[in-house]
């Protein structure tokens, strides 16, 4: 038995709702391990901080989301959203398990085939594709997701140029009662537009039009929604159909389904809010209901799930370096992560746990990163274990964007690793100053 750590006497001040000051967080844990592994050995051998990422996590969630689905809809295909995490690891553990790319760049075309997906299971989406990407990836038989007429010109364009019959998409933008639309991506389901690229599209002749797409927005709690949006993109098929005798071989329900995070503006925990890829999978199949053709020629039904996929398998080790008490009786922590590395604690109310045994004393905390900037707040107040420099945090469920959109600001970015059937391995090594160093230059006359 390790004795008790000794903590300097302070005044808290009382807090309302509060049993007392001494009353354990509910259900708090200290977070040692991850998957087995322990928070002090990551650190010892990666530094602080440290992106964690559990295979066995993401697998398990993949198996969830296929599923759900695959129980309820006989062809199932999920394509990974590249954007919400495109380490090559990360993408080679879903595409293990059987999973497309779904890419809305070249470099993010580029990656997915340098990590082994054959070009006919890319399908790539978003406002722009420049010429010389769309060359290659209709050439090699990718599905292009046609978001714009302009766009629609174009690849007849590119496709007459490299003498091959692109298989394309319409990407359909629509309403949906309580949703905000996402009305500028994709051509508009109600005002006729996407209608209209359909017949531009058949009386062209010069691409094969197989499925329709759309993605109605992210972090949707409502189930309902989707299945809005299956029965219109099914009546939509059902239209393409009957006009043009055309069979599509997919319908593409896009992402947007909500992780286990928690909205700064939401009361309850996203653990409790968010629904499950059942309840999602019901909604989504029983709009498909509407489908007008006989069971062996259903379409398959593509997901592009991106951070509901991700977001559980990820966490940051960070280190607290400094407290401060604030003017207002807050316990301030600065950290070594901010929000740089944890550009979602914009959005969200992050689940942070010590990493270690902690203080029965909680305070209310705020969690500042090392920036110099009055933004850097990575975790807004909240009752907290008291922390002393040194400690350990960890932050739970940032797999989806924070390795994609982060920036080197200030900082250069930590390691990331894996924690996986091989034990722990590093998967994408710390930036050095080299790094940075490699891609700028100086002027002759300023040496
Ligand atoms: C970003 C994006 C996704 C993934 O969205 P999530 O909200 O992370 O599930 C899927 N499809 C398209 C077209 C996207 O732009």
């Amino acid at each position: 038995m390790n004795s008790p750590v000794y903590e300097s006497p302070s005044i808290v001040r009382h807090q309302m709702g509060a049993m007392n000051k001494f009353g354990r967080l509910q259900g708090v844990r200290p977070l040692t391990h991850i998957d087995g592994v322990a928070v002090a050995d990551l650190v010892a051998e990666h530094g602080s901080p440290l992106f964690v990422f559990s295979q066995r996590t993401l697998v398990n969630r993949y198996r969830e989301l296929h599923g759900a689905f695959a129980r309820r809809w006989a062809k199932v295909r999920i394509a990974w959203s590249y954007k919400t995490n495109y380490l090559e690891a990360i993408c080679r553990t879903f595409h293990r398990e059987g999973a497309w790319a779904e890419v809305v760049s070249p470099f993010e075309y580029d990656k997915a085939i340098l990590a082994g997906v054959p070009a006919e299971r890319i399908h790539w989406n978003g406002p722009y594709k420049p010429d010389a990407a769309l060359a290659r990836a209709v050439s090699g038989g990718s599905i292009i997701h046609i978001d714009n007429l302009d766009e629609l010109a174009r690849i007849e364009r590119v496709a007459e140029r490299v003498k091959a019959r692109p298989k394309v998409a319409i990407r359909v933008n629509m309403n949906i009662e309580g949703l905000a639309p996402w009305s500028r991506f994709g051509l508009n389901l109600e005002s006729g537009q996407a209608r209209e690229a359909v017949n531009r599209l058949v009386s062209g002749d010069r691409m094969e039009l197989t499925g329709l797409h759309c993605h109605i927005g992210t972090f949707i709690l409502d189930p309902g929604a989707y299945g809005k949006a299956a029965s219109k993109l099914a009546r939509l098929a059902n239209e393409i159909r009957a006009a043009h005798g055309i069979r599509l071989s997919f319908l593409d329900l896009g992402g947007g389904f909500a992780s286990k995070n928690t909205l700064k503006a939401q009361y309850l925990l996203g653990e409790q809010a968010s629904p499950s890829f059942e309840r999602y999978a019901e909604a989504i199949c029983d709009g498909l209901g509407e489908l007008d053709c006989p069971a062996r020629e259903l379409p398959t039904l593509v997901l592009e799930t991106g951070r509901a996929l991700v977001d559980d398998a990820g966490y940051l080790i960070a280190t607290v370096e400094a407290k401060k008490r604030l003017p207002d009786g807050r316990s301030g922590l600065v950290l070594d992560a901010g929000v740089n590395l944890l550009f979602t604690s914009f959005w969200y109310k992050h689940d942070v746990v010590p990493a270690q045994e902690f203080s029965a004393m909680q305070e209310p905390t705020v969690m500042f990163g090392p920036l110099c900037m009055n933004i850097d707040v990575v975790r807004d107040t909240m009752q907290f274990p008291a922390s002393s420099p040194g400690d350990r945090l960890v932050f739970r469920n940032v797999g989806a964007y924070n390795v994609t959109q982060w920036h080197q600001f200030i900082t250069l970015r930590p390691a990331v690793v894996m924690v996986g059937e091989g034990g722990a391995s590093c998967i994408r090594r710390a930036e050095t100053l080299d790094d940075f160093r490699a891609v700028e230059d100086v002027p002759a006359w300023l040496r």
